[in-house]
């Protein structure tokens, strides 16, 4: 690594520092107060180092975003010149500044081609909440203020803003939190894995689908605003829904003037091996694409909401004399975000990163499915460079773990002790690697979760659970 590893001391003065003060996201309180966290200091290319000067290979880029890898030095170059230049100036009141008129140009000619304008935001949970007032915003402009509800899915994550973390399916995710219920309305998630015994996967997906006309028909088109779905379900275990899911959920949604958000968050920029999934993987025309995370690869804060041009026509629209669109962040359009951004794309273009994808992504796919001979891997899933691995009590049954086995956490630990950091949730454990693995290093990986995996079974034995 670039920098020189913290003394022993100084890495206990951090560690200390963090525990005292930082209130972490999604962190476990039964264990935090102990063990505090573990502190990354250093990182290059798909390594990263924690204080104590332990080195690991990166296998969830950061959170689902590191894409192009870490330590590109010329994306902190491109950042710096812009903070030295001009760090920040308003957007707001007909002010805007080079890098974010630049990238909304670059963002228009990389979606779908109906795509045409970028609104800014801070991350993934400000882009879907902005996008949920835009969309409330248009519905009212077209004289259709009854047009409300947000039609999402059981384990969908959409973030943890007020409005994000109520499109969120998850259950625990909101436990003891309140939503706004009034507003949102889930169907049933697309799970192959887990889908009703004797159902074709075929006929699944004409039963989701039929659920939501049922839905439609319950509420009344009058009442629904938009459908926002992830392409592949990130958070909510890495789930791909059966054959011609999303494009036959869309024709539902033409057919009743609703609305069709994609959530790219984690699949957009290369993560399934194309800049955006839902036309090029997915066979879908979204009237709104959101990003974040892999847009900057993590480099800086940004999030950007794709608008087709039949909305912005309305948006764009001013409602009377005085009136003006009046939303937007102080960091809409922040131009040393958009510089990393900006260098984050040339990146990507340059090295034909989504090239890479494609290649190695099923290389990934195929190697981790050797696993499934381990006795707690019941399901191996995903697509390229977004996968998954299920953890079960029995695999026949697909029965779960007691919660407190933590099985999750034991694969990640057996893992991270051996090299390699992948993240648990609940009973999985996701593996959503930096964009620029190779096949070298998928068989690095793999042998190391072979171990992982065969240990936690051991220590899950001796521990009773199995
Ligand atoms: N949408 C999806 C699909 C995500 O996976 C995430 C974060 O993981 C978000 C939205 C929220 O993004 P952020 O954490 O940047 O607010």
């Amino acid at each position: 690594t670039t920098s020189t590893t913290r003394t022993e001391l100084g890495a206990q003065t951090l560690w200390r520092q963090d525990r005292d003060h930082f209130i972490h996201p999604f962190t476990d309180y039964s264990t935090f107060h102990e063990q505090g966290c573990d502190l990354i200091t250093d990182s290059d290319g798909i390594y990263v180092q924690d204080a104590h000067g332990n080195r690991f290979i990166d296998g969830i880029a950061g959170l689902w975003c590191v894409n192009v890898g870490h330590g590109r030095a010329e994306i902190g170059q491109a950042m710096a010149d812009q903070a030295t230049r001009m760090a920040y100036f308003s957007t707001f009141n007909n002010l805007s500044n080079a890098p974010a008129a630049e990238l909304a140009a670059k963002l228009a000619e990389l979606a779908p081609a109906h795509l045409n304008h970028v609104f800014y935001s801070c991350g993934g949970s400000a882009a879907n909440d902005a996008t949920i007032r835009l969309v409330h915003y248009y519905f009212n402009r077209l004289g259709k203020p009854s047009k409300k509800r947000i039609i999402s899915r059981n384990n969908a994550y959409h973030g943890t803003t007020y409005m994000a973390a109520t499109l969120t399916g998850i259950a625990s995710n909101n436990w003891e939190f309140d939503t706004l219920d009034h507003l949102v309305t889930h169907l049933s998630e697309a799970n192959c894995y887990r889908r009703p015994e004797g159902m074709s996967e075929a006929e699944y997906c004409d039963h989701l689908v039929a659920e939501f006309e049922e839905t439609v028909e319950r509420i009344g088109a009058d009442n629904i605003a938009a459908f926002i779905a992830e392409p592949i379900m990130g958070a909510g275990g890495v789930l791909v829904a059966p054959e011609g899911y999303h494009a036959r959920m869309q024709a539902v949604c033409r057919a009743n003037d609703i609305l069709f958000i994609a959530d790219e968050v984690v699949t957009g920029f290369g993560r399934l091996g194309h800049f955006f999934a839902s036309e090029k993987v997915f066979d879908t025309q979204p009237d709104i694409i959101n990003c974040a995370k892999g847009l900057s690869s993590g480099y800086a804060p940004l999030g950007a909401t794709l608008i087709s041009d039949e909305l912005f026509e309305v948006l764009g629209t001013p409602q009377g004399k005085g009136g003006v669109l009046s939303t937007g962040f102080t960091y809409s359009g922040h131009p040393v975000s958009c510089a990393a951004a900006l260098k984050n794309i040339e990146i990507i273009e340059r090295e034909d990163i989504c090239k890479n994808v494609r290649e190695v992504g099923p290389y990934l796919e195929e190697r981790l499915k050797t696993l499934s001979h381990h006795a707690t891997v019941g399901d191996v899933r995903g697509s390229h460079f977004m996968m998954c691995l299920e953890n079960v009590a029995d695999k026949a049954t697909k029965e779960l773990l007691p919660v407190d086995a933590r099985v999750g956490d034991r694969v990640a630990f057996e893992a991270q002790q051996r090299g390699l950091i992948i993240r648990p949730v609940g009973h999985l454990n996701i593996v959503s690697p930096p964009l620029i693995w190779t096949r070298e290093t998928v068989d690095r990986v793999v042998d190391i979760l072979d171990e992982a995996f065969a240990a936690t079974t051991e220590s899950l034995r001796e521990d009773g659970f199995l």
